[in-house]
């Protein structure tokens, strides 16, 4: 009842403030990301997605050339960035754990100690909050305009939930393996809700846990699909279908196994769903001229991306069971919101390679570089820079996938010259086939400095976080490796290339194929709302393309 009045006072207020630019009503935006999904997925697996993405595909923009154009393509860097209209180096996030060049040491990007976790007595998981976050999300412009309107956000991983619902959510959940609960934490002043407490994947997912993953009766293999068990691919369950809690490796999953099957498989993205419609339903989302948002990340997929490769029965079967999930989302989103009421984007915070023994049968030049060579390498390198410059002390501190630190104290102590140091070690580096480019503070402070990828590095850095020199691997080599798996992380377009599907009411389906950014999504979500800010995004509306 009282929300009621609320809602009536709020109605009248924003009537006599409402812009005349206004050039949609939307009741509740809902943002999507799935995390690591490429957009190719769209096209390669068309014909076999017949459900939510077909409906979004006839009905929606989709921007068939949409981009991050940040370097390290990460999971926390994507969402912050999709969430914010900010790239990474004016964010704030720049990765999803970060070398803290002041503290020394690396953390989650994340991380904050000070919240205590809520609606749950005893969690396990990483105390984390939208602390680190510079910059407002959509959620905090649309509450900032409008303090009817409410956000929340949810996904399996703290990272996605967290930054995109920003710091005035009115909550984030995501997933505890152990109570396979949604938990949050005090960070956000509302009360955590009891149904939420009480809405579990262990009940709701009983059958499907109980069932396991198996391919659907439809499933067929396509071209571009190895085979079951291609010989890299390896998860926590055993390479070959069906997955179920029997065949998980008992040496990665000793316990908790009904959470890891969430976090392992489709079903994990079939809860969170389901725990939107439920947002909805009882928080009373998207029912008043009071735009509400919720943010919703699907997480699994990016767990079995890594494991099994965009060219595994997995990731296929992954879409065709997510697409059946999304179309029953948005089957029950016209039924309550109403078709005409909503606006819904679906993105991606990253993209992945495919697998190097996948592309080197196909003739392409693609490797793994195992740690144990990266390591190796680095020890010379390290010795021959001692050499040269006749240090005793070692130059290269630390060193992995995503840079090289070098002893800065060697410079002060022993009086080498840091440029020449630098430069020798960036051309060392650059030296290995598996580099393609070094990047040191200096290059990304040398306005003159034309390496490649360059314009993307800088949209990556901040001087407080990672390490002096940035690697960025020879493209199509993923390097400092384990034996199975893929991953993320470049400026490459297998990284970069997302999604970005934006559907708006009363527009019909087009393709538009010209180059868009994630950067562009709040700028032109705001834009589409009518909301005016004073803020220059690193982004901009793409209102004019449809
Ligand atoms: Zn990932």
């Amino acid at each position: 009842m009282v929300k009621k009045y609320l809602t009536l006072l709020f109605a009248m207020l924003f009537v006599m403030c409402k812009s005349p630019q206004k050039q949609e009503t939307a009741k509740l935006v809902i943002l999507i990301s799935i995390d690591q999904m490429k957009s190719e997925y769209l096209s390669r697996f068309n014909p076999q997605l017949e459900a939510g993405f077909k409906y979004l595909l006839d009905s929606a923009i989709v921007y068939t050339n949409a981009h991050h154009n940040h370097a390290t393509t990460t999971t926390a860097a994507g969402h912050a960035t999709l969430a914010t209209g900010f790239f990474p180096s004016h964010n704030g996030i720049t990765d999803n754990t970060v070398y803290n060049r002041a503290l020394g040491y690396k953390h989650y990007s994340i991380e904050d100690t000070t919240v205590r976790f809520v609606g749950i007595e005893d969690c396990g998981l990483n105390r984390v909050s939208a602390k680190p976050l510079l910059k407002n999300t959509l959620g905090d412009y649309v509450k900032e305009s409008d303090n009817a309107s409410m956000s929340y956000s949810i996904a399996l991983k703290d990272r996605a939930s967290i930054l995109m619902g920003g710091k005035t959510a009115n909550r984030a959940f995501w997933f505890d393996a152990a109570s396979t609960q949604m938990v949050s934490t005090d960070y956000y002043k509302e009360t955590y809700p009891d149904w939420a407490k009480k809405y579990t994947a262990n009940e709701v997912m009983h059958s499907e846990i109980s069932k396991g993953w198996v391919l659907d009766q439809s499933f067929t293999k396509m071209a571009s699909i190895s085979s079951d068990s291609f010989e890299r691919e390896r998860g926590n369950f055993n390479p070959w279908f069906p997955h179920t809690l029997a065949s998980f490796d008992t040496m990665r999953v000793p316990d908790n196994k009904r959470g890891a099957f969430m976090w392992n498989s489709p079903y994990g993205d079939a809860f969170v769903l389901k725990f939107a419609h439920q947002l909805i339903q009882n928080q009373d989302l998207g029912t008043d001229d009071h735009t509400d948002i919720l943010s919703i990340g699907l997480s699994a997929a990016d767990v079995i991306g890594h494991h099994f490769g965009p060219n595994s029965y997995e990731v296929l079967d992954y879409y065709n069971k997510i697409d059946f999930y999304l179309a029953e989302f948005i089957e029950k989103l016209n039924k309550d919101v109403g078709k005409e009421n909503y606006i819904l984007l679906l993105t991606a915070d990253h993209g992945v390679a495919a697998m190097p023994e996948y592309l080197a049968d196909q003739g392409i030049d693609a490797k793994r570089i195992l740690g144990d060579q990266f390591d190796a390498d680095i020890a010379r390198i390290n010795e021959k820079l001692k050499d040269t410059f006749m240090l005793s002390d070692d130059v290269i501190l630390k060193a992995n996938y995503s840079g090289v630190e070098p002893n800065m104290s060697i410079f002060e102590r022993n009086g080498a010259d840091l440029n020449s140091v630098i430069n020798m070690l960036t051309s060392e580096l650059e030296r290995l086939e598996y580099i393609a480019g070094a990047y040191s503070f200096l290059d990304i402070k040398d306005s003159s400095c034309n390496k490649p990828y360059i314009a993307q590095i800088r949209n990556s850095h901040r001087d407080e976080f990672g390490y002096y020199v940035k690697l960025v691997p020879t493209e199509n080599y993923l390097i400092d490796m384990r034996k199975n798996g893929t991953t993320h992380g470049t400026p490459y377009t297998y990284d970069t290339h997302v999604p970005l599907i934006v559907k708006l009411p009363r527009h019909s389906g087009k393709m538009i194929d010209t180059k868009a950014y994630t950067v562009d999504i709040v700028p032109t979500v705001l834009d589409v709302l009518g909301i005016k800010t004073e803020v220059h995004f690193d982004g901009t509306s793409l209102g004019q393309s449809y």
